[in-house]
Parts: structure tokens; C-alpha cells; sequence
């Protein structure tokens, strides 16, 4: 993989944990050669994976659109920053750039990016891998949620087993590099 795009929270969340493993993701990924991909701002957990891979070495691209590089501080350090008009056009140009996607904990923004990326893996519209770092069992609740999806029958075990979750990233990288999108069916019923 050459690039991965990185989801995260734009604050810094409530145990320096979530900071800790932001910056060292950051750093990881310089020492395995991937580059960043990542919304380009400065602040929270956005702010320490493009810090801990620049301080490493590593190449960090930014894509914030205009009406948030203010807010959301452009980091004047990455490798390139990339302006656009939208949200989604940020989403897209993200999503084209990288290889994978990797979740570290986040808010709802960052939700909302790992679950379109989700969903598009399902409608087979990429066939990109998708891990998601479980920091200190930050996302337990959401995967219980996931398995009650699935047992619900509005999720199928094999669409909710294409997310790869590890609490390591050493762990995690590996699963990824191998990953190969399965052949899908259909992920509806006629009910
Ligand atoms: P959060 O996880 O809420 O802290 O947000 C993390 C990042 O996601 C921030 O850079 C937000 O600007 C970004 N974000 C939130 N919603 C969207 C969206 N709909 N499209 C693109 N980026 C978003």
C-alpha cells in the first residue's frame, strides 16, 4: 500500500491515549513507507497522525476545503495540502488518493467517513481495505451495534466481517495489505 487515508476525530478526545496512538499511527505508517492521507487540519487526532508521520519522515497530504481550513487550522507542515470547495469533493478526492482506509477514534465526521467507505465496499464500488483501531476499547459499543445489525438480518455476517478490527496497529497493517474484497451478494432480501 502507498497511501492510507486516515479517519479521525478533529478533537483530542478525553485520555491521552486516543492522542498517543494518533501520533504513533502517524509514525508507524512513515516507517512502513505509506503515506498519509488525511482531512489536513491540525487539531486533535487529525493533528497528531500528520505530526507523528511528518516527524518520522513521512509524506502527509492534506484535503480540506476551504470554508474549514480556517476553523479547522490547515497544517502548514504537510508534504501538500490540497483545497477543495466541498465536503464530498474532500471525501472523494481522499477516497481516490489512498490505497486502505484506517479509523482511529473520532466523532461523527469521522463516522460518517468510515460508514460511506463501509457502504461502498459493500456495493462493490471499491475494493479498498478498511481497519479500524480499536484504542482502548473506544468502538466496543459500535461493534456490539454491528453484531446486533447482523443479527438482526439488516447486516450480513460477511458484509460486517469486511471491516478489520485490531487494537494494534502492528496487527492491523498486515490484515490489511493481504486484504482481498470478497465476491458479494446481494445485501438485501425480498423480505
Ligand atoms: P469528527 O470525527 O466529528 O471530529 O470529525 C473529523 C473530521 O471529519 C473533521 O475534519 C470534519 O471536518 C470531517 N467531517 C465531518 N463531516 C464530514 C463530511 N460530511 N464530509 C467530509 N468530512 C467531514
Amino acid at each position: 500500500m502507498k497511501r492510507i487515508c486516515v479517519y479521525c476525530g478533529a478533537n483530542a478526545g478525553s485520555s491521552p491515549a486516543y492522542l498517543e496512538a494518533a501520533k504513533n499511527c502517524g509514525a508507524a505508517l512513515a516507517a512502513h513507507g505509506i503515506g498519509v492521507v488525511y482531512g489536513g487540519g491540525n487539531i486533535g487526532l487529525m493533528g497528531a497522525v500528520a505530526d507523528g508521520a511528518l516527524a518520522a519522515g513521512g509524506d502527509v497530504i492534506g484535503v480540506i476545503p476551504h470554508h474549514l481550513a480556517d476553523k479547522e487550522l490547515a497544517h502548514e507542515g504537510a508534504s501538500q495540502m490540497i483545497r477543495v470547495d466541498t465536503m464530498h469533493e474532500r471525501k472523494h478526492r481522499m477516497a481516490e488518493l489512498c490505497d486502505g482506509f484506517l479509523i482511529l477514534p473520532g466523532g461523527i465526521g469521522t463516522l460518517e467517513e468510515m460508514f460511506e467507505v463501509f457502504t461502498w465496499l459493500q456495493l462493490g464500488l471499491h475494493h479498498k481495505p478498511i481497519g479500524l483501531l480499536n484504542v482502548a476499547a473506544f468502538y466496543d459499543p459500535l461493534l456490539t451495534f454491528l453484531d446486533s445489525m447482523v443479527a438482526a438480518a439488516f447486516l450480513r455476517r460477511e458484509h460486517r466481517d469486511m471491516l478489520l478490527v485490531e487494537t494494534e496497529l502492528e496487527a492491523l497493517l498486515p490484515r490489511m495489505t493481504s486484504f482481498e474484497a470478497p465476491v458479494l451478494g446481494k445485501w438485501w432480501d425480498k423480505g
